[in-house]
């Protein structure tokens, strides 16, 4: 059974309910209050029948037996009431009751209105069919003025109002009950319609999206805040998301495909040459270099598939930072000389500081840095680092080249991942990497909490600065919302929910 019945059916038999229970409630008062007033009527009526009676005791005035007297006959003549006076005891003794008075509307009848009541000792009232109409009795016993009781006054009012009126009531309820059970029945299936659409609608773009690749699908977004709302605002996101993750694979495939389809093509033309003239040393070289490029690209980026997907920890320790970065220096000579280049170092600040991190991941950020202003950086110039505290909350690590710069418009990229500006290209056409370490380096600061600022102008150099929480502020300072942002990468292969947090 559809939502949308069992919606409808609850609706119309709780409506259902609520009906009867009402009609019956309704029913009841009306059916009271009737009775109710016919009854004060009987009772004001047999009242003042029995203060017209005068009842004298045995042997009073000479008279053998107890006398009942009437002194008003007119109280005989009540209109809509039949009236009986019976006397049912003569002094102490009971007797067969006698008649001793009616109304004239009862003139020939001698059956009492309700025999079984003559015997009562106290009013009470009764329902009887008399000619096959419903009737109310109100029996009443009257005494003598010892209170000694002699007979009963009998006095009846025709019901058949009360039937009329509860019938008439009845049959109202039922067409209305009826009316109502259809009204909701029709209501419910319009209101639960209304209700149910947009579940029908997010079937259906859920059905569209499984039964094709169209991931641009999305509900109208005009809808009110309540679950369903709130189910189509999920749905919208999740479509997003989903359609943002596949954007991201397919540029990822296809960037990942570009990149390697350069050192393929070298090794293709290298063992061209070596299948044409015989094995040479440079054609070896060349290839031996390109599948080292290769393999590195590869790890670079099954290391960032791995922490995109969250498959990556880091134990995280106190880490001096001034002797890791010394550390770091210490091997730069030697990185430029490997890559035959002529530069200058300089250790310009070595301050005390403590940062909670990890060692390796922080050499690998210091020595990307540094290798990119290796191969940004021409002959004679200068590459300095430093390292200091800043504002007694943040380490800042500081990279300064005096190299080839980055213009503002490719500031705004050079930490999407495979991301190399035509300007570094251009000048250095022998620059082996893949546009993959910034990312990493971007990866690794936002494991640590950090932030990267990079200054930078074309044709006088850049410095990049890495910031991390000290660590006697760390708690501090994570919760400070005055952090200034300094740049924001788009970065395009983001597809975990961090995409705030890899601001830099
Ligand atoms: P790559 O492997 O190409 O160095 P990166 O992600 O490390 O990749 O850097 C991305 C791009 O940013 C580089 O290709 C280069 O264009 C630019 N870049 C990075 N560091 C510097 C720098 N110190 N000076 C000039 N350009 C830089």
């Amino acid at each position: 059974m559809s939502i949308r019945t069992k919606i409808s059916l609850w609706y119309a038999g709780l409506l259902t309910l609520i009906i009867i229970a009402f009609s019956i409630a309704v029913f009841g008062v009306i059916q009271a209050t009737i009775i109710n007033s016919i009854d004060s009527g009987l009772a004001r009526s047999s009242s003042n029948i029995i203060r017209n009676i005068r009842v004298i005791p045995l042997g009073e005035f000479g008279t053998l037996e107890t006398s009942v007297i009437f002194r008003n006959e007119e109280i005989f003549r009540v209109p809509g009431l039949s009236v009986q006076v019976w006397q049912t005891r003569d002094g102490e003794n009971t007797m067969d009751p006698i008649l001793l008075q009616s109304s004239f509307d009862l003139t020939g009848f001698t059956r009492p209105l309700d025999a079984n009541a003559l015997a009562s000792e106290r009013p009470n009232f009764t329902d009887v069919e008399f000619n096959n109409m419903p009737e109310r009795v109100m029996t009443r016993p009257f005494t003598t003025a010892g209170g000694q009781k002699i007979g009963v006054v009998q006095i009846s009012s025709s019901t058949l109002i009360v039937e009329q009126v509860t019938d008439g009531v009845l049959s109202i309820m039922i067409s209305a009950t009826v009316i109502g059970v259809v009204v909701s029945i029709v209501l419910g299936m319009m209101v639960s319609y209304r209700a149910v659409r947009p579940i029908q609608e997010i079937t259906a773009a859920a059905t569209k999206v499984s039964t094709t690749t169209d991931l641009s699908t999305r509900l109208p977004n005009n809808v009110p805040d309540d679950e369903i709302g709130r189910l189509t605002k999920v749905f919208n996101h999740m479509m997003a998301r989903l359609e943002h993750i596949f954007g991201v694979q397919q540029r990822f495939v296809a960037d990942l495909s570009h990149e390697l389809r350069t050192p393929l093509t070298a090794i293709q033309g290298n063992l061209d040459i070596i299948k044409r003239f015989g094995a040479d040393e440079s054609s070896i070289q060349a290839i031996q270099d390109e599948t080292q490029r290769m393999t590195r690209m590869v790890n670079e980026v099954l290391m960032l598939a791995r922490a995109d997907y969250g498959d990556i920890t880091i134990d995280m320790y106190p880490l001096d930072l001034d002797a890791l970065v010394e550390d770091c220096y210490n091997t730069f000579p030697a990185l430029a000389h490997a890559r035959n280049r002529d530069l200058t170092f300089e250790l310009v600040r070595n301050e005390a500081v403590q940062i909670n991190g990890n060692y390796e991941r922080m050499q690998q950020v210091v020595s990307n840095l540094v290798v990119n202003a290796i191969k940004f950086t021409a002959d004679k110039g200068i590459i300095s680092i430093s390292v200091y505290p800043r504002n007694e909350q943040t380490a800042v690590i500081e990279v300064s080249d005096t190299g080839i710069g980055i213009s503002a418009e490719d500031l705004e990229r050079i930490f999407d991942r495979f991301y190399q500006a035509d300007h570094s290209r251009r000048h250095f056409t022998d620059h082996d990497g893949a546009g993959l370490g910034l990312s990493i380096v971007k990866w690794i600061v936002d494991t640590h909490n950090g932030t990267i600022e990079v200054e930078s102008k074309p044709d006088e150099g850049s410095t990049f600065k890495i910031l991390i929480p000290l660590l006697k502020e760390n708690v501090e300072s994570q919760k400070s919302t005055t952090e200034v942002i300094h740049y924001q990468s788009t970065a395009p292969y983001a597809v975990t929910d961090n995409d705030v947090s890899i601001t830099s």
